[in-house]
């Protein structure tokens, strides 16, 4: 009989935009190097800083939808008004290579993966509260007021959903919430 391949862990990270996600999964990816976090594709607008190809694939809405109708993408969801979605590809490639990989997405995203890989982790990440995340999203200084305010919409919906995760994180403390997210990973502190 021959082996099975080898297959890497796939962790879904979720939560409110503005939470801390992506600072805590470049905490972790530092301290956990064999880690793979996927590159998004997005039709949002590179953010002061974002660079195309290592924080996001940006394209023309025309080419995102190209790239759904070839079934290029693992999930996709529109999100405040763009669209985001996991390539396939590079995902299935590093966990076939037996690399543990994450997925930072949104919910309905998060939902699709559940049902197309039921054998993922998937974690939720929660602010202390609302008015935290508002004044995090206001700190972090990159988006419209119109932006926030959908941010902060959306955030009602995906915190209702909290309990759907096999875990929920509270990023009140960011080096306790990054313990916390290595222990549920089953990775020993680095
Ligand atoms: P997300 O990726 O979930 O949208 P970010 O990682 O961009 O969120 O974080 C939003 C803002 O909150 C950033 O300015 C970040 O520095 C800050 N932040 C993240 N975690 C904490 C924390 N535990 N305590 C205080 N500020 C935090
Ligand atoms: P932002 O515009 O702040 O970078 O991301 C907005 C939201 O989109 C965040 O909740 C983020 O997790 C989510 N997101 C980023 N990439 C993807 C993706 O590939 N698929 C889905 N479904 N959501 C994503």
């Amino acid at each position: 009989m021959t082996p099975a391949p080898p297959s890497g862990r796939l962790t879904v990270i979720t939560g409110p935009s503005g939470v801390g996600k992506g600072t805590l999964v470049a905490r972790l990816l530092d301290r956990h190097p064999a880690i793979w976090l996927s590159v998004s594709a997005t039709t949002r607008a590179p953010r002061p800083g974002d660079v195309d190809g290592v924080h996001y694939f940006f394209l023309e809405r025309h080419q995102f939808e190209r790239q759904v109708q070839d079934g290029g993408f693992l999930e996709w969801a529109a999100f405040a008004g763009n669209l985001y979605g996991t390539p396939r590809a590079p995902v299935e490639a590093r966990l076939s290579a037996g690399r543990p990989v994450i997925l930072e997405i949104e919910l309905e995203g998060a939902r699709q993966v559940r049902s197309s890989f039921p054998q993922a982790q998937q974690l939720f990440i929660a602010p202390p509260s609302l008015s935290v995340l508002e004044q995090r999203i206001r700190g972090r200084g990159t988006d419209t007021e119109a932006a926030i305010l959908r941010r902060l919409e959306r955030a009602r919906v995906e915190l209702e959903a909290a309990e759907e995760f096999d875990a929920i994180l509270v990023n009140d403390n960011l080096e306790e919430a990054l313990v916390a997210l290595e222990a549920q990973m089953g990775l020993a502190p680095a």
